[in-house]
């Protein structure tokens, strides 16, 4: 079990785009895995690779009450279906005692890869859709403070320089 370092903000390497995987190899299949060792071990439910400041296109989430229901998505592609929209109240592992309400399309379907490179995809709704969508926001560099209004901003940047001083 290897638990990774998890990148806080506003480190600017959270706000790099990741690069897609043409080949899972071993390295690739070891990252996932010490991925989810770190996201269970902080008791989160989603972990995006460039968090671990690895900029490959790979997210892990797993929102069963239970813990035991890893999803492991290598370069997921988003389409979402109709235009209902959801409200949840997001946390971010990367971005300790911010709580944000984020409203994104409800229903879901991702495309992507599993570790064996077949094609694989996941299609839902709930929480589960949005923690997929905020997983993906990371692999472009777009984090849960980008959904904060510009007054909330102020005072969440004015926190940190607080904890920071
Ligand atoms: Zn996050």
């Amino acid at each position: 079990m290897t638990i990774l370092a998890v990148l806080q903000e506003p480190d600017p390497r959270l706000r790099k785009p990741s690069q897609r995987i043409d080949l899972i190899d071993a390295e690739v299949r070891r990252l996932a895995h010490d991925m989810l060792d770190t996201m269970y071990h902080l008791g989160g439910c989603g972990l995006a690779a460039p968090q671990v400041n690895t900029r490959r296109r790979v997210i892990v989430v797993d929102t069963s009450a239970s813990g035991d229901a890893p999803l492991i998505l290598v370069n997921p592609v988003l389409h979402h279906h109709g235009d209902r929209m959801a409200r949840f109240e997001e946390g971010c592992l990367s971005i300790p005692d911010l709580y944000v309400a984020v409203r994104r399309p409800a229903e879901i379907c991702v495309h992507a890869l599993d570790l064996d490179s077949n094609p694989t995809a996941w299609e839902g709704g709930g929480w589960a859709a949005a923690v997929i969508q905020h997983e993906i926001d990371h692999l472009d560099g777009r984090l849960l403070t980008d959904a904060l209004s510009p007054k909330d901003k102020m005072r969440h940047s004015m926190r940190q320089q607080r904890r920071h001083r």
